[in-house]
């Protein structure tokens, strides 16, 4: 840990080093890993360091790879892996991938061992609820009767459906507003919470799209919808995620590191 921990003038010079879970995909001929450039322009946008860790790393590597960081995203893609919480793939599960599912999910135990801060997104809300015990709808449109289409033809960063937010919830805070317009592109979404997680924001059908730590935990921020699509818009709500993650990420480097 201190071989790994940055002094206080880096840190706040550079910026502290958040973790971007990536994906291991087939493009222009070649298997590539990498990650969609909206995570990684939110993250130097909110003044952290971003640094792609590939799935390929396996679960066996996460918490080592981890150990440079000082916060973890966790990013959309693929379907979680039903037999995580004990079902069988219903008719319309899109595709998985167990070993990315694993590493994730090792990351976040490192990442919650460790009390840094993480922030969840699409795929990781449910990975996150997953890893602590809840559920998830496999395909909202043949399982759950939505008055939302969570999953519009539409550009990625429009916003077409509302979400309402707890008052003086964390989420509240870091957006400046209990009620947003948001964008949605997923098919899998909270089905039981799992216990230790808080749900703050729901669509207006119910359904879960942002949750947070309790009172006294680590930072935890995840939410349904894809605020890295917002980076290029500075009156975009979804900033305060970003840079309240970066803030959390500081402080605890700050803390951390050797003076
Ligand atoms: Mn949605």
């Amino acid at each position: 840990m201190i071989g790994a921990a940055l002094g206080r003038d880096e840190v706040a010079t550079a910026g502290p080093r958040v973790a971007v879970s990536g994906v291991l995909r087939g493009w222009e001929g070649a298997e590539r890993t990498g990650v969609n450039a909206s995570y990684v322009r939110s993250v130097l946008r909110a003044g952290g360091v971003p640094l792609i860790l590939p799935p390929l790393l396996g679960a066996t590597r996460a918490a080592a790879a981890l150990e440079a960081c000082d916060a973890l995203v966790l990013t959309g893609g693929e379907d979680v892996d039903p037999g995580l919480y004990g079902e069988g793939p219903a008719p319309l599960l899109g595709t998985v991938d167990r070993e990315r599912d694993l590493f994730e999910m090792a990351l976040f135990a490192a990442a919650q061992q460790r009390e840094i801060p993480v922030l969840g997104i699409c795929r990781g809300i449910q990975l996150i609820n997953v890893a602590l015990g809840g559920t998830l709808w496999q395909d909202l449109p043949s399982q759950r009767q939505c008055l939302v289409d969570h999953e519009p033809r539409a550009p990625r960063e429009r916003r077409t459906h509302r979400v309402d937010v707890t008052p003086g919830s964390r989420v509240a805070q870091l957006l400046g507003a209990e009620r947003l317009e948001v964008n949605s592109i997923h098919h899998q979404a909270i089905k039981d919470l799992a216990p230790g997680l808080v749900a703050s924001g729901w669509a207006e059908d119910g359904l879960v799209e942002s949750v947070e730590s309790g009172a006294g935990r680590s930072w935890l921020v995840a939410v349904q919808w894809h605020p890295e699509e917002m980076h290029a818009d500075a009156a975009a709500p979804e900033r305060g995620l970003f840079s309240s993650l970066v803030d959390a990420a500081s402080e605890r480097a700050l803390a951390h590191s050797p003076r």
